[in-house]
C-alpha cells in the first residue's frame, strides 16, 4: 500500500473540498472494501477523506407514515439489528445480516456497502487491465466466470456485489446525493447502470458526491423476504440471492417485486418472474412458476450455468415462504 494523507471531514462540504484539493483523492466509510483497493495498488490516491467522523449520518429514523431514512454511514449490524426494519423491511434486515461476518458488519456502512466495487478476479488483480479498470477486455469471458454474471453482461461481466442493493431496490428505495450543484435524490432504478455505455461504472455517483441517506418507502400491505445462496456457511458473498416482495389480497397476488442479486452487473429485477406472479392464487404452483419465469433470457457463461438452476429454486423457495 502506498503512502496517503487521511483527512477527517465533520461536514459533507468539508469532505468534497478535501476530496477536491488533490486529484484522486477518495472517500472512506468503513473502509472496508477502499482498504482491499489499496492494498491492491487499485486505487493510490494522495489523500482518503474519512467520512465516518461527520455527525448525523448513520441514524436511522422510520417516518410517521412507516417508510425508512437511513443515514449512509449505519452499519450493516446496526440495519440488520433494528427492530423497526425487521418488522417492516425484513428483507433489508436479512440481506445487511447475512452480509460478511460480525466483524465486517460492525464496521461496514450501508452506504459503503452498495457502493463497493465488483468482486471478479481480474478486476481485483492489479495486474490484469481489464475493461472495467479502463481496459479493453473482459478477461472473465475466456477465463475463470464461475461467479459472474447471467444477465445484462457487456462489455464487462462481474456480479454486483451488494447484498443491501438487492432489496433496496425491491422496495423501491432512492438514493440522496450531496454534490457541487446540491442535493438530489435518484430512484434505485436509475441509481444502478448496466455496463453497456460505461463498464468502469456500476452507479450514476458522479466523482466528488456523497451518498448522504437511503430513503425507503413504507412497505405497509407488502410481504418481503430476502434469501441467498453461498458456496459455504461462512462468511461469503452469495452466489445467488433474492429480495421478493408480494402484495397479496384475498390470496391473490395484486402487485410483486422480485428482485435477484449476484446474476448480473446490477440489482436484477425479473419483469418475467413479477408477471408470473401477479394476478395468480399464492401457493406451490405459482411459486414454481415464478421461479422458471424468473429465468427466461438468462445467458449463462462457460462455468456459471449452475446459477440458472440456483435462481429457480430461490426463487420458488423465497415466494413459497411468503405464501
Ligand atoms: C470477508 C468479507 C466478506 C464479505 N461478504 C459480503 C457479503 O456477503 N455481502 C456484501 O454485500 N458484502 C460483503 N463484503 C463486502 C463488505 O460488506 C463491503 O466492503 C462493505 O460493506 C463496504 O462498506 P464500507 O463502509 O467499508 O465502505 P468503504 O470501503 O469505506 O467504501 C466503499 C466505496 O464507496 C465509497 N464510499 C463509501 N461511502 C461513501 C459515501 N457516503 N459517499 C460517496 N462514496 C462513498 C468509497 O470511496 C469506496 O469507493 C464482504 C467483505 C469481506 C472483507
Amino acid at each position: 500500500m502506498n503512502r496517503f494523507e487521511l483527512a477527517r471531514a465533520t461536514t459533507p462540504s468539508q469532505a468534497r473540498e478535501l476530496l477536491a484539493e488533490k486529484a484522486g483523492s477518495v472517500f472512506k466509510a468503513g473502509g472496508i472494501d477502499l482498504i482491499d483497493h489499496l492494498k491492491e495498488h487499485l486505487l493510490e490516491p494522495p489523500r482518503v477523506v474519512d467520512l465516518k467522523r461527520i455527525p448525523g449520518l448513520d441514524g436511522i429514523t422510520v417516518e410517521p407514515d412507516g417508510g425508512l431514512r437511513i443515514g449512509t454511514l449505519a452499519t450493516l449490524a446496526k440495519v440488520a439489528a433494528h427492530e423497526g426494519i425487521r418488522k417492516s423491511h425484513p428483507a433489508l434486515a436479512r440481506a445487511c445480516g447475512e452480509a460478511a461476518s460480525p466483524q465486517v458488519r460492525n464496521v461496514a456502512t450501508i452506504g459503503g456497502n452498495v457502493l463497493q466495487r465488483p468482486r471478479c478476479w481480474y478486476y481485483r488483480l492489479e495486474s490484469y487491465k481489464c475493461v472495467k479498470k479502463g481496459g479493453d477486455v473482459c478477461f472473465a469471458i475466456q477465463g475463470e466466470n464461475r461467479y459472474n454474471v447471467i444477465f445484462g453482461g457487456g462489455p464487462a461481466f462481474p456480479p454486483h456485489a451488494s447484498n443491501a442493493a438487492v432489496p433496496l431496490v425491491a422496495y423501491g428505495a432512492s438514493f440522496v446525493i450531496d454534490g457541487p450543484k446540491g442535493t438530489r435524490t435518484v430512484p434505485a432504478s436509475e441509481f444502478f447502470v448496466l455496463p453497456e455505455k460505461d463498464p468502469t461504472r456500476e452507479n450514476t455517483l458522479q466523482p466528488g458526491e456523497i451518498l448522504l441517506e437511503i430513503r425507503v418507502p413504507a412497505a405497509t400491505g407488502w410481504k418481503s423476504a430476502y434469501y441467498e445462496v453461498r458456496e459455504r456457511v461462512a462468511f461469503d458473498w452469495p452466489l445467488v440471492s433474492a429480495a421478493i416482495a408480494l402484495k397479496v389480497e384475498g390470496g391473490v397476488v395484486k402487485d410483486a417485486r422480485v428482485v435477484l442479486g449476484q446474476v448480473a452487473t446490477i440489482p436484477w429485477r425479473s419483469a418475467a418472474a413479477e408477471k408470473a406472479l401477479v394476478g395468480k392464487p399464492i401457493g406451490a404452483a405459482t411459486a414454481e412458476a415464478a421461479g422458471r419465469a424468473a429465468v427466461e433470457g438468462a445467458e449463462p457463461m462457460t462455468d456459471n450455468g449452475y446459477k440458472v438452476d440456483l435462481v429457480t429454486t430461490l426463487v420458488r423457495r423465497t415466494v413459497a415462504s411468503l405464501a
